[in-house]
């Protein structure tokens, strides 16, 4: 049985007190039973993941960074550690955004190295996946997740694979109000598993977690996170109004 897994992206989004105001909103405002239930993460931006480590200190909602760099240390101005990550509370990490690969040139190839630091440092890292509408109008969709699904996932073991999650984001919902439709999504996420019950077996295929992402809201979240094959959802403007995104937790149940 797959856990649910409710992630909010909050991008480059919220200040120090911002950060702080919305963590308490979120975790006052949630059932804990729930959290017993359901995974609960959120990503704020690097800067302010201290206060957020801060003001969750007695709660389960899971903290996570946006992005590393492959390397462990050294002359790479501007960038982030997995293990900085984890010295400030993250368990989890978001990689290979299409935010990530269309304002940064990231590669499936650089992807695949942020995935291998990230599972070094036991970090669970969240890989995105998605189609671009030309990509999706030419028919071209399940070849390029195909094509971005293996290269992430290249040269990992199966116990390796179990520690990752997908999130299968079609870039043309991203962020526009688009949503891919209930049914679109689900066969896109069967599509996923078969890729890596082929590239590994079908058992694994059965347990790794695939999460949908684009334009989720409480108003669709419900149809979408009861399809047969979506295992939760990363939510980005949707995640940044505690009311939202609480309502959204409360309807994967
Ligand atoms: C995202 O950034 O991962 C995302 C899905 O954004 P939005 O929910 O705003 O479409």
């Amino acid at each position: 049985m797959r856990r649910k897994l409710i992630a909010g992206n909050w991008k480059m989004n919220k200040n120090f007190s911002e950060t702080r105001d919305l963590l308490l909103k979120i975790k006052n405002g949630l059932n804990t039973d729930i959290l017993n239930k359901i995974d609960v993460l959120v990503c704020p931006s690097f800067v302010n993941l201290t206060i957020a480590n801060d003001t969750l200190i007695d709660s389960s909602i899971n903290l996570g960074g946006q992005n590393i760099y492959q390397e462990d240390e050294g002359a790479y101005t501007g960038e982030i550690s997995a293990k900085m990550l984890k010295s400030v509370g993250c368990k989890y990490v978001i990689l290979g955004h299409s935010e990530r690969r269309q304002y940064f040139s990231e590669s499936n190839e650089t992807v695949n190295l942020k995935v291998k630091k990230a599972l070094e440092n036991s970090l669970t890292p969240i890989v995105c996946v998605g189609e671009t509408l030309i990509q999706r109008e030419k028919e071209m969709h399940f070849k390029t997740i195909e094509e971005q699904v293996s290269k992430c996932l290249k040269g990992f073991s199966a116990e390796e694979i179990l520690k990752i999650v997908i999130a299968y984001e079609p870039v043309w919902a991203i962020g526009t109000g688009k949503t891919a439709s209930p049914e679109q999504a689900n066969e896109m996420h069967i599509f996923i598993r078969n890729v890596i019950g082929n590239l590994f077996t079908k058992d694994i295929a059965g347990k790794i977690i695939i999460l949908y992402g684009g334009s989720m809201n409480d108003k669709n979240s419900k149809e979408l996170l009861h399809m047969s094959d979506i295992d939760g959802g990363l939510i980005g403007g949707a995640s940044l109004k505690s009311e939202s995104f609480i309502n959204i937790i409360n309807s994967a149940l």
